[in-house]
Protein backbone atom coordinates (compact mmCIF):
# COMPACT_ATOMS: atom_id res chain seq x y z
CA UNK A 1 0.00 0.00 0.00
CA UNK A 2 0.95 3.48 -0.61
CA UNK A 3 2.13 5.19 2.18
CA UNK A 4 0.12 9.07 1.25
CA UNK A 5 0.74 10.67 4.43
CA UNK A 6 1.51 14.41 3.13
CA UNK A 7 4.56 16.40 5.21
CA UNK A 8 3.63 18.12 8.24
CA UNK A 9 4.41 21.43 6.53
CA UNK A 10 1.72 20.95 3.80
CA UNK A 11 -0.82 18.95 6.31
CA UNK A 12 -0.57 22.65 8.18
CA UNK A 13 -2.17 24.47 4.62
CA UNK A 14 -5.11 24.30 2.95
CA UNK A 15 -5.71 25.03 -0.88
CA UNK A 16 -5.90 28.56 -1.92
CA UNK A 17 -9.75 29.11 -1.57
CA UNK A 18 -9.86 32.04 -4.20
CA UNK A 19 -8.19 29.38 -6.54
CA UNK A 20 -9.76 26.80 -5.77
CA UNK A 21 -12.90 28.64 -6.42
CA UNK A 22 -12.11 30.36 -9.66
CA UNK A 23 -11.17 26.59 -10.44
CA UNK A 24 -14.67 25.21 -9.49
CA UNK A 25 -16.38 27.81 -11.54
CA UNK A 26 -14.13 26.96 -14.92
CA UNK A 27 -15.21 23.70 -14.13
CA UNK A 28 -18.65 24.10 -13.98
CA UNK A 29 -18.51 26.99 -17.25
CA UNK A 30 -17.26 23.98 -18.66
CA UNK A 31 -20.14 21.22 -18.28
CA UNK A 32 -22.20 24.41 -19.45
CA UNK A 33 -23.65 26.19 -16.67
CA UNK A 34 -23.61 29.71 -17.02
CA UNK A 35 -21.74 30.53 -14.07
CA UNK A 36 -20.13 34.43 -13.54
CA UNK A 37 -17.03 34.08 -11.52
CA UNK A 38 -16.75 37.49 -9.35
CA UNK A 39 -13.73 35.25 -7.18
CA UNK A 40 -10.64 35.90 -8.81
CA UNK A 41 -8.94 39.44 -8.59
CA UNK A 42 -8.15 39.65 -12.50
CA UNK A 43 -8.65 42.81 -14.54
CA UNK A 44 -10.77 41.70 -17.41
CA UNK A 45 -8.97 43.92 -19.70
CA UNK A 46 -6.72 42.90 -22.54
CA UNK A 47 -2.98 42.39 -22.07
CA UNK A 48 -1.98 46.06 -23.44
CA UNK A 49 -0.66 45.16 -27.80
CA UNK A 50 2.77 46.83 -27.16
CA UNK A 51 3.19 44.14 -24.25
CA UNK A 52 1.63 41.21 -26.21
CA UNK A 53 3.89 42.66 -29.03
CA UNK A 54 7.05 42.13 -26.48
CA UNK A 55 6.54 38.82 -25.70
CA UNK A 56 5.93 37.93 -29.75
CA UNK A 57 9.29 39.60 -30.39
CA UNK A 58 11.05 37.65 -27.78
CA UNK A 59 10.18 34.47 -29.38
CA UNK A 60 10.87 35.18 -32.66
CA UNK A 61 14.40 36.60 -31.35
CA UNK A 62 15.06 33.50 -29.68
CA UNK A 63 14.52 34.46 -26.06
CA UNK A 64 13.64 31.32 -24.66
CA UNK A 65 16.50 30.16 -22.59
CA UNK A 66 17.44 30.29 -18.85
CA UNK A 67 17.96 33.97 -17.95
CA UNK A 68 19.97 34.86 -14.41
CA UNK A 69 17.89 33.29 -11.56
CA UNK A 70 16.77 36.85 -10.01
CA UNK A 71 15.39 38.26 -13.29
CA UNK A 72 17.45 39.43 -16.40
CA UNK A 73 19.09 42.50 -15.62
CA UNK A 74 17.11 44.45 -18.40
CA UNK A 75 14.15 43.43 -15.99
CA UNK A 76 15.83 44.22 -13.29
CA UNK A 77 16.51 47.67 -14.40
CA UNK A 78 13.27 47.97 -15.90
CA UNK A 79 11.42 47.18 -12.20
CA UNK A 80 14.04 49.44 -10.38
CA UNK A 81 12.79 52.38 -12.70
CA UNK A 82 9.15 51.06 -11.79
CA UNK A 83 10.14 51.38 -7.88
CA UNK A 84 11.79 54.80 -8.26
CA UNK A 85 9.05 56.14 -10.41
CA UNK A 86 5.82 54.72 -9.46
CA UNK A 87 6.46 53.92 -5.66
CA UNK A 88 9.29 56.77 -4.70
CA UNK A 89 11.68 53.52 -3.98
CA UNK A 90 15.40 54.47 -5.31
CA UNK A 91 17.19 50.83 -5.22
CA UNK A 92 19.58 49.34 -7.74
CA UNK A 93 18.71 46.73 -9.88
CA UNK A 94 20.56 44.07 -6.90
CA UNK A 95 17.95 45.21 -4.57
CA UNK A 96 15.28 43.73 -6.64
CA UNK A 97 13.85 40.47 -7.44
CA UNK A 98 12.06 38.86 -10.19
CA UNK A 99 9.55 36.32 -9.10
CA UNK A 100 6.82 34.04 -10.52
CA UNK A 101 4.06 36.05 -9.53
CA UNK A 102 4.11 38.60 -6.66
CA UNK A 103 2.90 35.38 -4.36
CA UNK A 104 6.17 33.52 -5.22
CA UNK A 105 8.31 36.83 -3.59
CA UNK A 106 6.30 36.81 -0.51
CA UNK A 107 6.55 32.91 -0.35
CA UNK A 108 10.46 32.84 -0.34
CA UNK A 109 11.14 36.25 1.58
CA UNK A 110 8.55 34.10 4.49
CA UNK A 111 10.26 30.81 3.79
CA UNK A 112 13.90 32.48 3.74
CA UNK A 113 13.74 33.86 7.42
CA UNK A 114 10.71 32.30 9.32
CA UNK A 115 11.93 29.35 12.07
CA UNK A 116 9.43 27.79 14.37
CA UNK A 117 8.33 30.08 17.17
CA UNK A 118 8.56 33.04 15.37
CA UNK A 119 5.31 34.95 14.76
CA UNK A 120 4.34 37.36 12.03
CA UNK A 121 1.66 40.18 12.27
CA UNK A 122 -1.31 40.15 9.70
CA UNK A 123 -4.21 42.55 9.52
CA UNK A 124 -7.50 40.64 9.49
CA UNK A 125 -9.16 40.51 7.02
CA UNK A 126 -6.16 39.22 4.98
CA UNK A 127 -5.00 38.21 1.49
CA UNK A 128 -5.90 34.57 1.29
CA UNK A 129 -2.14 33.41 0.87
CA UNK A 130 -0.95 35.57 3.61
CA UNK A 131 -1.52 33.42 6.90
CA UNK A 132 -0.91 30.09 4.52
CA UNK A 133 2.41 30.75 3.98
CA UNK A 134 3.27 31.58 7.40
CA UNK A 135 1.96 28.41 8.61
CA UNK A 136 4.06 26.46 5.67
CA UNK A 137 7.18 27.81 7.31
CA UNK A 138 6.43 26.80 10.75
CA UNK A 139 5.64 30.28 12.17
CA UNK A 140 2.83 31.26 14.02
CA UNK A 141 -0.05 33.56 12.71
CA UNK A 142 -0.97 36.71 14.67
CA UNK A 143 -4.18 38.24 13.86
CA UNK A 144 -4.50 41.59 14.00
CA UNK A 145 -7.89 42.26 13.39
CA UNK A 146 -9.69 45.31 11.74
CA UNK A 147 -12.71 47.08 11.41
CA UNK A 148 -14.87 48.34 8.18
CA UNK A 149 -15.78 51.59 10.97
CA UNK A 150 -11.65 52.12 10.91
CA UNK A 151 -11.01 51.80 7.54
CA UNK A 152 -9.97 48.17 7.74
CA UNK A 153 -6.44 49.41 9.30
CA UNK A 154 -4.68 48.53 12.15
CA UNK A 155 -3.20 51.60 14.53
CA UNK A 156 -0.08 52.27 15.96
CA UNK A 157 -1.08 51.27 19.90
CA UNK A 158 -2.40 48.08 17.96
CA UNK A 159 0.61 47.20 16.68
CA UNK A 160 2.50 47.84 19.81
CA UNK A 161 0.90 45.91 21.91
CA UNK A 162 0.72 42.78 19.35
CA UNK A 163 5.36 42.69 19.07
CA UNK A 164 6.90 40.38 21.56
CA UNK A 165 10.52 39.55 21.18
CA UNK A 166 9.25 36.51 18.89
CA UNK A 167 7.80 38.79 16.42
CA UNK A 168 9.75 38.38 12.81
CA UNK A 169 7.53 40.48 10.17
CA UNK A 170 4.44 42.77 10.03
CA UNK A 171 2.67 42.37 6.59
CA UNK A 172 1.30 45.29 5.23
CA UNK A 173 -1.11 45.48 2.29
CA UNK A 174 -1.84 49.07 1.25
CA UNK A 175 -4.34 49.28 -1.13
CA UNK A 176 -5.71 45.80 0.38
CA UNK A 177 -7.31 42.74 -0.77
CA UNK A 178 -10.15 42.04 0.25
CA UNK A 179 -11.07 45.40 1.77
CA UNK A 180 -9.12 48.37 -0.40
CA UNK A 181 -7.73 49.62 3.00
CA UNK A 182 -5.49 52.65 2.30
CA UNK A 183 -2.75 53.72 4.87
CA UNK A 184 -2.58 57.40 4.51
CA UNK A 185 1.20 58.69 4.77
CA UNK A 186 1.08 60.03 8.78
CA UNK A 187 -0.31 56.50 9.61
CA UNK A 188 2.17 54.60 8.20
CA UNK A 189 4.50 57.29 9.57
CA UNK A 190 3.26 56.42 13.33
CA UNK A 191 3.25 52.40 12.38
CA UNK A 192 7.14 53.50 11.44
CA UNK A 193 7.60 55.07 15.38
CA UNK A 194 6.54 52.02 16.98
CA UNK A 195 8.52 50.06 14.47
CA UNK A 196 11.70 51.68 15.15
CA UNK A 197 11.38 50.30 18.68
CA UNK A 198 11.64 46.90 17.41
CA UNK A 199 14.27 46.66 15.47
CA UNK A 200 13.84 42.74 14.71
CA UNK A 201 10.94 43.37 13.15
CA UNK A 202 10.84 43.02 9.19
CA UNK A 203 8.17 45.00 7.29
CA UNK A 204 6.07 43.42 3.92
CA UNK A 205 4.50 46.34 1.96
CA UNK A 206 2.57 44.53 -0.51
CA UNK A 207 2.06 47.38 -2.99
CA UNK A 208 0.56 45.34 -5.88
CA UNK A 209 -2.51 47.83 -5.84
CA UNK A 210 -0.84 50.74 -5.80
CA UNK A 211 -1.97 51.94 -9.19
CA UNK A 212 -5.57 51.00 -8.08
CA UNK A 213 -6.27 54.47 -5.38
CA UNK A 214 -9.49 56.27 -5.67
CA UNK A 215 -8.85 58.60 -3.10
CA UNK A 216 -7.35 62.06 -3.33
CA UNK A 217 -2.82 62.31 -2.70
CA UNK A 218 -0.45 60.07 -3.51
CA UNK A 219 -0.01 56.63 -3.26
CA UNK A 220 1.95 56.37 0.71
CA UNK A 221 4.32 53.52 1.57
CA UNK A 222 6.53 52.29 3.76
CA UNK A 223 9.95 52.35 2.52
CA UNK A 224 9.44 56.12 1.79
CA UNK A 225 8.06 57.52 4.04
CA UNK A 226 10.09 55.84 7.17
CA UNK A 227 13.40 55.77 4.76
CA UNK A 228 15.53 54.95 7.92
CA UNK A 229 13.64 51.87 8.11
CA UNK A 230 14.05 51.02 4.29
CA UNK A 231 16.81 48.25 5.40
CA UNK A 232 14.08 45.69 6.78
CA UNK A 233 11.33 46.60 4.45
CA UNK A 234 10.50 44.56 1.09
CA UNK A 235 8.00 46.04 -1.39
CA UNK A 236 6.28 43.69 -3.45
CA UNK A 237 5.01 44.57 -6.88
CA UNK A 238 4.18 43.86 -10.03
CA UNK A 239 2.53 43.77 -13.66
CA UNK A 240 -0.12 41.33 -13.24
CA UNK A 241 -3.00 44.03 -11.45
CA UNK A 242 -1.66 46.60 -13.30
CA UNK A 243 -1.16 45.80 -16.93
CA UNK A 244 -3.51 43.31 -16.77
CA UNK A 245 -0.84 40.07 -17.01
CA UNK A 246 -1.55 37.57 -14.78
CA UNK A 247 -0.83 34.64 -16.84
CA UNK A 248 2.26 35.76 -17.52
CA UNK A 249 2.93 35.22 -13.53
CA UNK A 250 5.62 38.04 -13.03
CA UNK A 251 6.20 39.70 -9.48
CA UNK A 252 8.94 41.66 -8.66
CA UNK A 253 10.15 43.12 -4.63
CA UNK A 254 12.84 45.34 -3.94
CA UNK A 255 14.17 45.17 -0.28
CA UNK A 256 17.75 45.21 1.56
CA UNK A 257 20.43 43.12 -0.47
CA UNK A 258 20.91 40.09 2.14
CA UNK A 259 17.05 39.40 1.99
CA UNK A 260 16.94 39.42 -1.68
CA UNK A 261 20.03 37.41 -1.95
CA UNK A 262 18.37 34.83 0.32
CA UNK A 263 15.16 34.89 -1.75
CA UNK A 264 17.18 34.40 -5.12
CA UNK A 265 19.08 31.58 -3.12
CA UNK A 266 15.40 29.83 -2.52
CA UNK A 267 14.33 30.48 -5.96
CA UNK A 268 17.83 28.85 -7.53
CA UNK A 269 16.29 25.38 -6.23
CA UNK A 270 12.54 26.16 -6.25
CA UNK A 271 11.48 27.29 -10.12
CA UNK A 272 14.97 29.04 -11.19
CA UNK A 273 14.36 31.57 -13.47
CA UNK A 274 11.05 33.66 -14.17
CA UNK A 275 9.81 32.64 -17.89
CA UNK A 276 12.02 34.69 -20.47
CA UNK A 277 9.11 35.55 -22.37
CA UNK A 278 7.15 36.51 -19.43
CA UNK A 279 10.26 38.77 -18.61
CA UNK A 280 10.54 39.94 -22.08
CA UNK A 281 6.44 41.41 -21.76
CA UNK A 282 7.52 43.09 -18.18
CA UNK A 283 10.43 45.14 -19.55
CA UNK A 284 7.63 46.36 -22.37
CA UNK A 285 5.28 47.09 -19.07
CA UNK A 286 7.17 48.55 -17.29
CA UNK A 287 9.57 50.66 -19.83
CA UNK A 288 6.19 51.05 -21.85
CA UNK A 289 3.65 53.83 -21.70
CA UNK A 290 1.57 54.31 -18.33
CA UNK A 291 -0.93 57.02 -19.51
CA UNK A 292 -3.70 54.14 -20.08
CA UNK A 293 -3.71 53.38 -16.50
CA UNK A 294 -5.28 56.14 -15.32
CA UNK A 295 -8.24 55.91 -17.84
CA UNK A 296 -8.14 51.55 -16.46
CA UNK A 297 -8.28 52.82 -12.75
CA UNK A 298 -11.64 55.45 -13.84
CA UNK A 299 -13.17 52.54 -15.30
CA UNK A 300 -12.62 50.77 -11.94
CA UNK A 301 -13.66 53.46 -10.11
CA UNK A 302 -17.11 53.48 -12.10
CA UNK A 303 -17.36 50.24 -11.71
CA UNK A 304 -16.49 50.18 -7.73
CA UNK A 305 -19.31 53.09 -7.48
CA UNK A 306 -21.92 50.36 -9.38
CA UNK A 307 -21.12 47.16 -7.24
CA UNK A 308 -21.49 49.54 -4.03
CA UNK A 309 -24.76 50.66 -4.87
CA UNK A 310 -26.40 47.62 -6.05
CA UNK A 311 -25.06 45.90 -2.98
CA UNK A 312 -25.90 48.29 -0.28
CA UNK A 313 -29.87 48.04 -2.20
CA UNK A 314 -30.12 44.87 -1.09
CA UNK A 315 -31.78 43.78 1.43
CA UNK A 316 -29.42 41.79 4.27
CA UNK A 317 -26.11 42.88 2.38
CA UNK A 318 -24.12 46.13 2.76
CA UNK A 319 -20.27 46.83 1.87
CA UNK A 320 -18.67 50.09 3.12
CA UNK A 321 -16.51 52.15 -0.44
CA UNK A 322 -13.54 50.23 -0.51
CA UNK A 323 -10.43 53.41 -1.11
CA UNK A 324 -8.70 51.46 -3.71
CA UNK A 325 -7.96 47.37 -5.49
CA UNK A 326 -10.70 46.19 -7.05
CA UNK A 327 -12.82 43.97 -4.42
CA UNK A 328 -15.70 44.47 -2.07
CA UNK A 329 -16.38 42.91 1.16
CA UNK A 330 -19.43 42.24 1.85
CA UNK A 331 -21.32 41.88 4.64
CA UNK A 332 -24.17 39.19 4.71
CA UNK A 333 -24.57 39.29 8.60
CA UNK A 334 -28.36 39.73 8.76
CA UNK A 335 -28.89 36.66 6.09
CA UNK A 336 -26.16 34.27 8.16
CA UNK A 337 -29.29 32.69 10.17
CA UNK A 338 -30.51 31.04 6.66
CA UNK A 339 -26.89 29.46 5.92
CA UNK A 340 -26.33 27.81 9.18
CA UNK A 341 -25.71 30.68 11.60
CA UNK A 342 -22.74 30.54 14.08
CA UNK A 343 -21.24 27.67 11.61
CA UNK A 344 -17.75 28.22 10.85
CA UNK A 345 -19.01 26.90 7.41
CA UNK A 346 -22.08 29.02 7.00
CA UNK A 347 -20.45 32.02 4.70
CA UNK A 348 -19.46 29.04 2.62
CA UNK A 349 -22.95 27.68 2.33
CA UNK A 350 -24.08 31.07 1.40
CA UNK A 351 -21.26 31.44 -1.76
CA UNK A 352 -21.90 27.42 -2.44
CA UNK A 353 -26.04 28.76 -2.81
CA UNK A 354 -24.99 31.39 -4.96
CA UNK A 355 -23.46 29.19 -7.12
CA UNK A 356 -26.44 27.79 -7.79
CA UNK A 357 -27.93 30.89 -8.82
CA UNK A 358 -24.72 31.67 -10.99
CA UNK A 359 -22.17 33.39 -9.50
CA UNK A 360 -18.64 33.15 -7.87
CA UNK A 361 -17.94 34.60 -5.22
CA UNK A 362 -15.48 34.41 -2.12
CA UNK A 363 -16.32 33.16 1.67
CA UNK A 364 -15.31 36.08 4.05
CA UNK A 365 -13.59 33.25 5.86
CA UNK A 366 -11.01 32.68 3.65
CA UNK A 367 -9.65 36.22 4.10
CA UNK A 368 -10.11 35.64 8.31
CA UNK A 369 -13.27 37.41 8.19
CA UNK A 370 -17.05 36.59 8.59
CA UNK A 371 -20.66 36.53 7.60
CA UNK A 372 -20.18 37.46 4.51
CA UNK A 373 -17.94 37.47 0.85
CA UNK A 374 -15.72 39.08 -1.25
CA UNK A 375 -16.78 39.91 -5.00
CA UNK A 376 -14.05 41.17 -7.50
CA UNK A 377 -15.13 44.01 -9.39
CA UNK A 378 -12.42 43.38 -11.98
CA UNK A 379 -15.48 42.94 -14.79
CA UNK A 380 -17.09 44.53 -17.33
CA UNK A 381 -20.43 46.89 -15.75
CA UNK A 382 -22.58 44.33 -17.91
CA UNK A 383 -21.28 41.57 -16.45
CA UNK A 384 -21.63 42.95 -12.72
CA UNK A 385 -24.68 44.30 -13.24
CA UNK A 386 -26.35 40.53 -14.34
CA UNK A 387 -24.07 39.05 -11.59
CA UNK A 388 -25.70 41.67 -9.06
CA UNK A 389 -28.94 40.97 -10.31
CA UNK A 390 -28.37 37.50 -9.61
CA UNK A 391 -27.20 37.69 -5.94
CA UNK A 392 -30.16 40.13 -5.53
CA UNK A 393 -32.07 37.31 -6.73
CA UNK A 394 -30.31 34.44 -4.68
CA UNK A 395 -31.11 36.17 -1.22
CA UNK A 396 -34.48 37.27 -1.62
N1 LIG B 1 -4.73 37.81 -5.69
C1 LIG B 1 -5.87 37.42 -6.45
C2 LIG B 1 -7.07 37.21 -5.58
O1 LIG B 1 -7.03 37.39 -4.39
C3 LIG B 1 -5.52 36.26 -7.31
C4 LIG B 1 -5.78 34.89 -6.77
C5 LIG B 1 -4.81 34.48 -5.73
O2 LIG B 1 -3.65 34.34 -6.06
O3 LIG B 1 -5.26 34.36 -4.60
O4 LIG B 1 -8.11 36.87 -6.10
Amino acid sequence: MTDSALSRALARIAPSRTTAMTDRAMALRAEGRDIISLSVGEPDFATPAHVVQAAKDALDAGDTKYTAVAGSARLRAAAALHFERDLGIVVPPAQVIVSAGGKQAIFHALLATLDPGDAVLIPSPWWVSYPEIVRFAGAKVVDLPTRADGGFRINAAQLEAAITPATRWLLLNSPGNPTGATYPAEELRALGEVLRRHPRVLVMSDDIYAPLRYGAGAHATLAVECPDLADRVLTVSGVSKSHAMTGFRIGVAAGPLWLINAMARLQSHSSGNPASISQAAAVAAFEGPQDFLLAWRERFRARRDLCVAAINAIPGLSTPVPDGAFYCMVDAAPLMARFGGESPNADEALCLHLLEHGVAVVAASAFGGRDGFRISFAADEATLEEALRRIAGAVV
